[in-house]
């Protein structure tokens, strides 16, 4: 099994890719702790993760809390023993029709783009103590290139999250942890999306996809099961787009 003995944290487990890749990860023998503000659901994932026979634990985050943060690596160590993966996967969509409201601002980079640094802050000193450790981020297509239907805070906070991984991998890669971002393409909606909810705006998104389709859930966990596990040993500071060609063309 690809995650055999590892300890995860995956934020925003929850729900949408989050919960493909907790489900993803504990049938590939690793230990998920589930961080989300959504109680029940990441419950449910729990209760899933159980009857699969794997081993899950939910606990309640919301990322931009530094002290949730700190309880939440404490518990993951004193429960499971040490904390080997993190998953900075937590986000709300820019997707909003209203693209310079200031609100809107504050809180995609207080949640996409802080959260993912509180998140990296307190993670890697247990992964010091350990002398390894794997942080995938998630960031987006959007970290990348330019849209005409996201606010404008979301592509920076996407942006944030695709330099601070680079600045974090080259800091810590000589102590043996290694810092990745994925960048989704058009999947599924996120529970916040509104302009990019089906409609017109969505069929013009699908239709840049060079391999014609959205992805599935499935197949951005698979991308990121392989930045955490020990198979990418050799990659650090790299982003990886899981779009179906979009942001090459
Ligand atoms: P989603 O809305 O289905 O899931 C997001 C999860 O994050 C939910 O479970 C939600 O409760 C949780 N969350 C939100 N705010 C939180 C907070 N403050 N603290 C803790 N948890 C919080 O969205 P998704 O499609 O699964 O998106 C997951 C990640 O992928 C996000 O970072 C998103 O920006 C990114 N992404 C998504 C798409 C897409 O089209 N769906 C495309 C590119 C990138």
């Amino acid at each position: 099994m690809r995650m055999e003995n590892k300890v995860a944290i995956v934020t925003g487990g929850a729900g949408g890719l989050g919960e493909a890749t907790t489900k993803l990860f504990a049938s590939e023998g690793a230990t998920v702790v589930i961080a989300d503000v959504l109680e029940e659901e990441g419950r449910k994932i729990e209760a899933n993760i159980a009857e699969m026979g794997g081993v899950g634990l939910f606990a309640r985050l919301d990322v931009t809390d530094e002290n949730q943060w700190k309880d939440l690596v404490a518990t993951t160590v004193s429960r499971f023993g040490k904390l080997d993966v993190l998953v900075n996967n937590a986000g709300i969509s820019g997707s909003d029709p209203d693209t310079l409201n200031t609100d809107m601002w504050d809180s995609l980079m207080e949640i996409n783009a802080k959260g993912v640094f509180l998140g990296v802050k307190h993670a890697i000193p247990e992964m010091l103590k350990a002398g390894h450790g794997a942080i995938v981020n998630i960031s987006s297509i959007s970290g990348v290139v330019g849209q005409d239907y996201v606010h404008m805070g979301y592509s920076a906070s996407k942006g944030a999250v695709r330099l601070l991984t680079k600045t974090a991998a080259a800091q810590y890669a000589r102590k043996g942890i290694r810092v990745n971002s994925v960048h989704p393409g058009v999947m599924a909606p996120m529970l916040t999306s509104k302009t990019t909810a089906p409609g017109e705006v969505r069929d013009r998104m699908i239709a840049s996809v060079p391999l014609g389709r959205e992805g599935t859930r499935l197949e951005i966990a698979n991308a990121v099961l392989f930045l955490a596990s020990d198979e990418a040993s050799y990659i650090t500071g790299a982003e990886l787009m899981v779009d179906g060609g979009f942001t090459a063309v």
